[in-house]
């Protein structure tokens, strides 16, 4: 079943649960990911970041929407930071569900000036819109997005925006990264910021940078009140690490005797990731 963004989240944020938004960027993927949420019966949304959507094709996304469709669970099919008018419009066009504007490293009004102009479009053929206030920071140079350091989400300035744009769920940053830690970086959410703006802010929370951070603080995040969590480093990792382990064997080369080892490791990881934020067993209520 194929849902927007809003009719996905919205329901998370009734019964104070998180759904993954894991990134996919090949086929492969996409079946492991689908998979294992019918598993667990889990919601899931299916997040494609443009530069993976330029990877796969938009020749790929009638498979995407009917694998989703044919799905039995809720599936919502989201553009990843989307940082133009274009992309977005090009999202609406190859049968996304949801799109999120970027505007976070613009200035505050420019911000909101974008990102309202999304939301008039996407609202309009029936798509919800995420936008995004404060920067999330990022870990290395593979990281999709993000500053060097990380300028935390004003509560006062997240009811501003909200009412500005009319979007149906926020990004908010309260410490996460893009990527995976190095170690002199230490993972650190401020849990108190979470608390302010879930207070002020009544439609969905977002958190980006969801890899590598302690289970614990992500969980408690999730009971604060976040809805809907980024994870593509961490199913990624998984998922070439086997693959390097069985490309040691050089006589290997069949994509059906390479992959399903390596879908099977990034299931593990993401399995973790929906017990984690609460989400299995949740496709009851849609
Ligand atoms: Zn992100």
């Amino acid at each position: 079943m194929l849902l927007s963004g809003k009719d996905l989240l919205d329901v998370a944020n009734e019964n104070s649960f998180a759904i993954p938004a894991f990134n996919i960027s090949d086929w492969a993927m996409l079946n492991g990911v689908i998979a294992v949420s019918e598993e667990k019966k889990s919601p899931v949304i299916l997040a494609i970041h443009p530069d993976e959507l330029s990877h796969i094709g938009v020749d790929m996304m009638p498979g995407v929407v009917a694998r989703a469709r044919n799905a039995s669970i809720p599936v919502t099919i989201h553009l990843d930071h989307g940082a133009t008018y274009q992309q977005v419009l090009t999202a609406i066009q190859h049968g996304f569900t949801s799109v999120m504007i970027d505007g976070s490293m613009l200035p505050f009004d420019d911000n909101a000036t974008l990102t309202a102009k999304i939301v008039e479009a996407a609202h309009s053929v029936g798509l919800s819109v995420e936008g995004e206030l404060g920067t999330i920071g990022k870990t290395d140079d593979e990281a999709e997005a993000g500053t060097a350091d990380i300028i935390y989400t004003e509560p006062a300035e997240a009811v501003r925006f909200v009412e500005l744009t009319g979007v149906d769920s926020l990004a908010i940053a309260i410490g996460t990264r893009h990527g995976i830690y190095p170690s002199h970086l230490k993972a650190e959410l401020r849990l108190d910021l979470l608390k302010e703006i879930k207070a002020a802010v009544s439609i969905p929370l977002v958190l980006h940078g969801g890899s590598d951070n302690p289970d614990d603080e992500i969980g408690q995040a999730v009971k604060l009140g976040v809805n809907k969590i980024n994870i593509s480093s961490d199913i990624k990792v998984a998922y070439h690490r086997k693959v390097r382990e069985i490309l040691a064997d050089a006589t290997v080369r069949e994509p059906n005797t390479i992959q399903p080892p390596a879908i099977a490791a990034m299931k593990v990881t993401a399995a973790q990731k929906i017990d984690l934020f609460d989400a299995a067993g949740r496709a009851r209520h849609y």
